[in-house]
């Protein structure tokens, strides 16, 4: 048995309210969402972090976050979605199975985006920055 929530409920073993089965892709409902039809889309394999996605599941992955955006905001009424990943402990991420948030949205609705998560802490330039990633990249 598998000590992942999301594992287990791809496995069937918890239930969820899914909303598309895909074959290596589940999209279900958060079981306390931030909004109505706040979604949950997730890699059927155990993945802990987005980097550690392999290039199907990776296409995959992505292909139903498309698929999904417009009928979860068509079916709730909203104008658009908030779409997101906390990728690592530091970032909040509760559950180390990859999964991305679909959030409906609606004009004063009081949240905010993505940039208000931020208090704006920088202390390098950007060109050292590019420097430095495009090195990692190498
Ligand atoms: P995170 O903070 O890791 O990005 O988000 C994890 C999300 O999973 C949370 O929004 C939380 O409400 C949701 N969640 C946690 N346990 C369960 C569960 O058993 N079922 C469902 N459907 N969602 C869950
Ligand atoms: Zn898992």
């Amino acid at each position: 048995m598998s000590a992942c929530i999301f594992c287990r409920i791809v496995s069937g073993e918890i239930p969820a309210e899914v909303v598309a089965r895909e074959p290596e892709v589940l999209a279900f409902l958060d079981v306390q969402p931030l909004a109505d039809g706040h979604v949950l889309v997730v890699p059927r394999a155990h993945v802990p972090r987005v980097e550690d996605l392999k290039p199907s599941a990776a296409d995959a992955l992505f292909r139903a976050v498309v698929r999904l955006a417009g009928p979860v905001r068509e079916a709730l009424g909203a104008a658009g979605t908030t779409i997101g990943i906390n990728n690592g402990d530091a970032t909040g991420q509760t559950i180390p199975h990859v999964h991305v948030h679909i959030v409906p949205r609606w004009p004063k609705d009081g949240a905010g985006s993505v940039h208000t998560i931020f208090p704006r802490n920088v202390k390098q330039k950007l060109p050292e920055v590019g420097a430095a990633i495009r090195k990692a990249l190498d």
